[in-house]
């Protein structure tokens, strides 16, 4: 395998090289799949550790208090809160993101008990439409699901809207909504909007409070680099919480769950959101994984993820005959991310898999590059692009064994 320890001009003042050495990679990889899996901060595990063998060993039952454990899903959503624009006490962590689009999901439906109808897009990622369509169907309520394509949101939001629910950015694509335009168009309409950041938190600066979105939610895993299943988060603004209630009754939702009341009473505010006891190993992992970002510039990070995503798409396009770019051209229209398409783009990203540089494929035909400014280079970019083309030139790619796909692609 290649060691890559070439240089870019580009790479020469970069603010952030030094987050670098934060990061755990493996030699000779090139890691461009941090929108998919964020990559190990160094710190985590000897913090993990910690958690493990001292608090939990040695603390047993008492560290909920004396470690704070049960502060943690709060002091978690405020650190979130600082990278999504979100003032403190409007995020608590925990569950999946699957789970809280549920909660703010109903919750938001409940705000608006006259209207029937969900607006997503159908570039929207399966789950988010999934868990709309179980709720439709348990609620039995006669709600609709109406899908439009992206760039047709703007005009489909009316007044028989109840909720948009909308992801910021594409997932294949790396297009990227206009959150302060959509947000303020269903407030015309008079209907809430449920922003999904699982690919812009940690990516890029989000405003939520600046864009007066209603209820938001995010993953930990990915550019938040909390690890594998991490906690993810949710946002309500301040505004609703007087009123929100999400259906999911659990103890650590309410008001005051040491009480033991036989009847549930919602807690006041956000911590509402929370449900059952949350995994305080995950949570530490992405705690510790988030102090990563404490003296991160995020408009410098935003800076450095064009730059990375501008070259790449340069380079392949000069160097890489039979790809084509799939993602928007224009900087301000996209996330962190850029893809291509590619007709055998699972046996592509197979063989450049096996050359080191990971990104992932999507179906059916796009191979998805994610540009995390944390711990990639330009001169990671160059040499993940020569790799590229010398698998092209050469048909690399066209063998039996990068054809057979694997259960996760
Ligand atoms: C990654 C992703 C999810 C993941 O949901 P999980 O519950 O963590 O599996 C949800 N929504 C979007 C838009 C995503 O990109």
């Amino acid at each position: 395998m290649t060691t890559h320890i070439t240089s870019h001009p580009l790479d020469a003042g970069d603010p952030l090289a030094a987050k670098r050495a934060a990061f755990d990679l493996p030699a000779g990889v090139i890691y461009l799949d941090g929108n998919s899996l964020g990559a190990l901060p160094a710190h985590v595990p000897a913090r993990v550790e910690e958690v493990v063998r001292t608090q939990w060993g040695t603390s047993l039952i008492r560290a909920w208090n004396t470690h704070g454990w049960v502060e943690m899903q709060r002091r978690i959503g405020d650190r979130i809160g600082r990278l999504v624009g979100a003032a403190p006490g409007q995020i608590v962590a925990g569950d999946s993101t699957s789970i809280n689009l549920f909660k703010v999901l109903a919750a938001a439906l409940a705000l608006r008990p006259e209207r029937k109808v969900i607006l997503s897009d159908t570039g929207n990622f399966p789950t988010d439409l999934y868990m709309a369509q179980g709720l439709r169907d348990l609620l039995g309520q006669g709600h609709e699901l109406r899908l439009v394509a992206p760039e047709e949101v703007a005009d489909a939001i009316d007044e028989s809207i109840a909720v948009t629910m909308i992801t910021q950015v594409d997932y294949r694509t790396g297009r990227r909504h206009d959150m302060k335009d959509l947000t303020a168009r269903a407030h015309a309409a008079g209907a809430i909007a449920i922003w999904d950041l699982a690919h812009s938190a940690g990516a890029f600066q989000v405003e939520l409070d600046a864009c007066q979105a209603d209820f938001a939610i995010g993953c930990g895993y990915k550019y938040l680099n909390g690890g594998p299943g991490a906690p993810a988060f949710v946002y309500v603004a301040e505004r609703h919480h007087a009123t929100a209630v999400q259906p999911l009754a659990g103890w650590h939702g309410h008001d005051a769950p040491f009480a033991f009341d036989l009847d549930y009473r919602p807690a006041h505010g956000v911590d509402q959101m929370k449900v059952g006891t949350p995994p305080v190993l995950s949570m530490a992992a992405l705690e510790a994984a988030l102090e990563v970002f404490d003296d991160v510039d995020m408009t410098a990070l935003r800076a450095k993820s064009v730059s990375l995503c501008e070259l790449f798409i340069r380079e392949v396009e000069s160097r890489c005959e039979g790809l084509v770019l799939a993602s928007p051209r224009n900087a301000d229209q996209r996330g962190s991310q850029v893809s291509f398409r590619f007709p055998e783009g699972y046996a592509l990203m197979q063989a450049l898999i096996a050359r080191g540089v990971i990104g992932d494929f999507r179906a059916p035909d796009i191979v998805r590059f994610g540009f995390t400014p944390l711990y990639v280079s330009h001169a990671d970019v160059i040499a993940a692009v020569d790799i590229l083309a010398d698998i092209l030139a050469t048909r690399a790619w066209d063998r039996p064994e990068y054809k057979t796909r694997a259960k996760v692609t």
